[in-house]
């Protein structure tokens, strides 16, 4: 139950995000979100974590699927940029194509700028290759942002590198994780109500019902804190919070229009600009 050291979050968190973009601007200003994940076992999950960060307002998004996967995604979403990796034996991410990674997080072309976040996790199944590709990929990254999320929420994963991060676990998550949380990760508990810790202090997120309690939920919630921090790479906390809160508004407009039961997930993307207008 909340008590002193908790503050709840309201709408006003929100309000940062009407402001108008400057003319002058292009999706470099905007950050480039990279995601690592999917696998053949879970092929939906790292689609809405795609979708979820394209409606966030990140200029690029950069998606790192297993291969098979990667043309099926990029009909369906064509605003990301797809990025076919090597399989392991098991329909996940092969170890082979960690250089091909490494080379893209760091390029600077004219046309994309280099990641200016992360995430992983989202459909990333448990498979051993691709544990240890992302077990690699926090090590070889230095000072990225980045989000961890569903299977990649594992001890020795989120302990490994130095890079600030967020962890988005759910309640069985949490536990798994617990005794390996790293200080300084922004920690977002979710359930029924969301927590989110930091250095000792709580925030609690009042937004979002049961009609969240269906798959995809996370996955959307990774994504759209993502594609915030790609866009403010040095504001972990904000991410969290204004992700949580603006995903479980979402939710209740949601549940408003369509009622609990005879929805999917990803409609719960097409009442984001609704909230955004509703927040003075
Ligand atoms: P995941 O289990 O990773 O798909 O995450 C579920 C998401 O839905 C989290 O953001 C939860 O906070 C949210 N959620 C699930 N069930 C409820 C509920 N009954 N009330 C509010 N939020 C919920
Ligand atoms: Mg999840």
């Amino acid at each position: 139950s909340p008590c002193r050291d908790t503050a709840t979050l309201t709408p006003a968190a929100l309000a940062p995000l009407r402001a108008l973009r400057s003319s002058h601007t292009d999706k470099r200003d905007y950050g480039h979100l990279f995601i690592v994940g999917g696998s053949r076992k879970y092929p939906g999950a790292v689609l809405m974590s795609v979708q979820a960060a394209l409606r966030s307002g990140a200029g690029l998004v950069t998606a790192f699927v297993p291969e098979s996967l990667a043309p099926v995604f990029a009909a369906q979403v064509p605003e990301a940029i797809w990025h076919g990796m090597a399989e392991s034996p098991g329909g996940g991410l092969a170890l082979e194509d960690l250089p091909v990674f490494r080379e893209r997080v760091s390029e600077k072309t004219s046309g994309t700028a280099n990641a200016t976040a992360l995430v992983i996790g989202p459909g990333l199944s448990r498979d051993r290759e691709s544990f240890a590709l992302v077990t690699e990929i926090l090590r070889i990254n230095e000072n990225i942002p980045v989000v961890l999320d569903a299977d990649a929420l594992q001890s020795d994963i989120i302990a490994s590198g130095k890079a600030p991060r967020i962890l988005t676990p759910h309640a069985g998550e949490y536990q798994r994780v617990e005794a390996a949380i790293p200080d300084g990760a922004v920690v977002v508990r979710k359930g029924p109500l969301t927590l989110i810790e930091h250095s000792g202090r709580k925030y609690i997120s009042p937004f979002g019902g049961p009609v969240l309690a269906r798959g995809g939920s996370g996955d959307l919630l990774a994504g759209m804190i993502g594609g915030l921090l790609a866009q403010a790479p040095g504001a972990l906390l904000h991410a969290a919070c204004r992700g949580t809160v603006w995903h479980g508004m979402a939710a209740d407009c949601l549940a408003r229009a369509h009622g609990q039961h005879a929805v999917r997930t990803t409609q719960l993307l097409d009442f984001l600009p609704e909230v955004l207008r509703g927040v003075s």
